[in-house]
């Protein structure tokens, strides 16, 4: 059985941690590894390395710097088929699914080949009689990036690249129920030329975590997870003196408005909800159908959503497992509490007849109907393969459920009336707002992030955000001296 460990100065670091976590293949069941958790002493010898690399990576010249980025996406782009079967192996996610990740990640990369402008600072000439300002960017010095299991290339991919092209080095802490993934991508920076001690991976568990947080080497961290883990990883980290990003989890809401095209709704609301199984932040999981549709709207959705194929996502499914078997079950658990508070199971999973082994994490696409906003149905995160239909009367009740929602990650609105659109994306308190669009993820030169309980701090991933993040400003004053400028003067400065 393999043992999946760190990734240190551009080579694989056993550390000295006798502590492991297994890592399971969700379509059969089978143990395949497991990841070493590092101790304190790991993630210190891994932050060093990250330390140490800085000052070389931070004087790079930009030519250097983007060259090292392009070679690792034409790589990256070349070899993507090994990076998503390793996501299918460990997350259960489809093929194609892992390979839909690894391009939105490429896509973040190709972003930040444009570093040298988007570094530009400005420049004020005379700004006083010959004195000039300018401003720069600079690079903050080692960054963590701490993220969670349902992307394991493209969220860690959400600040990897803006962070190295803006001179900053890394330590990535990917989740421990699929670390794989980010050692292949460390060893392909290495085969880009990414200079040593660069990108460097810890593996770990909580341990790891406190440890990134509260060591005075690391000078920020971005963390993805659910709401609780990001808020405690905001107030340690900030407590700490770093600059913090936290994205937590997620209740998205799609509104159907009468007018909407039902066909193209319930399509949809099947693709968001039950892609991936439900394990995106970004899935649609609560379905508000407006006025006299409801009943059609969920009659064309579980006509489709019957049709999907769940099953290994090497093997042709559409939808593959849940990530392990207690989530599987506290999936499941949410079925259950749902059909006891009152709701419809129009479609249930738990008797999925799934195309896999018999041990593989299976639950099947599940509608749940007559949702009402009390229900754990509604009020948790489930993060699984479950759509909660809730019905109201006007748009005004579909907005106030939305905005009364402690998540504000991402919401969509379906509708033909673009006065309803306008006044929806303008009203809503939601970070992501998608107007016929399911699941909103903004491209890479727009920057990713929630409101409210969905995101700590007031940074978003990639984008300008991401570029400012990962830099702090400096503006600088010159003036060049003549013989005009002697004499003394204790006032405060003053522009002449
Ligand atoms: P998680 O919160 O359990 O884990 C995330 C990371 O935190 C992992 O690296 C994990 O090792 C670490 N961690 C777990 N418990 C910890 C603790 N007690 N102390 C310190 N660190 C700890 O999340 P997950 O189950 O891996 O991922 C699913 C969650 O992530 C969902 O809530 C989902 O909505 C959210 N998510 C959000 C976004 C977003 O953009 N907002 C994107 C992807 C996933």
């Amino acid at each position: 059985m393999q043992t999946i460990a760190h990734w240190l100065d551009g080579k694989p670091f056993a550390g000295t941690s006798e502590s492991t976590a297994p890592v399971t293949n969700p379509a059969t069941g089978v143990v395949t590894g497991q990841v070493t958790l590092a101790n304190q002493a790991d993630v210190r010898a891994v932050v060093n390395a990250a330390a140490a690399a800085f000052p070389a990576w931070r004087d790079a010249s930009l030519a250097k710097r983007t060259q090292v980025l392009f070679r690792y996406r034409e790589l990256l782009n070349a070899r993507k088929e090994e990076l998503a079967a390793l996501i299918t192996a460990e997350h259960g996610k489809v093929l194609s699914d892992a390979l839909g990740e690894v391009q939105r990640g490429l896509e973040i990369i190709e972003f930040a080949c444009g570093i040298p402008h988007l570094l530009k600072g400005g420049y004020t000439e005379n700004a006083s009689t010959k004195v000039d300002i300018f401003s720069v960017r600079q690079p903050l010095g080692p960054v963590a990036v701490i993220s969670p299991f349902n992307f394991p290339a493209m969220v860690p991919m959400w600040f990897f690249p803006v962070a190295i092209a803006a001179g900053n080095t890394v330590v990535l802490k990917p989740s421990e129920k699929d670390p794989s993934a980010s050692l292949w991508m460390a060893a392909l920076w290495q085969e880009a030329g990414l200079p040593d001690g660069v990108f460097n991976v810890v593996q770990g568990d909580k341990v790891a975590v406190d440890e990134l947080l509260d060591n005075p080497a690391i000078k920020s961290v971005s963390f993805v997870g659910s709401t609780p883990i990001a808020r405690y990883v905001y107030q340690r980290g900030t407590a700490a003196g770093k600059r913090v990003q936290a994205l937590g989890g997620a209740k998205n809401h799609m509104v159907v408005l009468p007018d909407a095209d039902l066909d193209l709704a319930a399509d949809a609301a099947v693709n968001a909800g039950f892609g991936s199984a439900g394990e995106r932040c970004m899935a649609i999981s609560a379905l508000v159908a407006v006025g006299p549709i409801a009943d059609e709207l969920v009659s064309r959705i579980a006509e489709r959503a019957k049709t999907i194929r769940t099953g290994d996502g090497t093997r042709g499914a559409e939808m593959g497992p849940l990530v392990t078997r207690a989530h599987r079950d506290r999936v499941a658990s949410y079925i259950d509490a749902g059909e006891s508070a009152g709701a419809t199971v129009v479609l249930d999973g738990r008797t999925v007849a799934a195309e896999g082994d018999a041990d593989g994490f299976w639950l099947g696409p599940t509608i749940l109907d007559n949702v009402g906003p009390e229900m754990s149905a509604y009020t948790d995160e489930i993060f699984g393969p479950v759509l909660s239909v809730l019905r109201v009367d006007s748009y005004d009740d579909a907005l106030a459920l939305v905005n009364a929602n402690p998540y504000g990650n991402g919401t969509a609105l379906f509708t033909n009336d673009g006065g309803a659109a306008r006044r929806f994306h303008n009203e809503v308190e939601v970070g992501m707002v998608g107007i016929n669009v399911p699941i909103p993820v903004p491209m890479a030169y727009y920057s990713f992030g929630g409101w409210k309980n969905s995101l700590f701090g007031d940074s978003h991933a990639h984008g300008i955000d991401g570029v400012h993040f990962f830099t702090r400003t400096k503006a600088v004053t010159t003036r060049w001296l003549d013989p005009s400028h002697g004499g003394l003067n204790l006032g405060f400065p003053q522009n002449h």
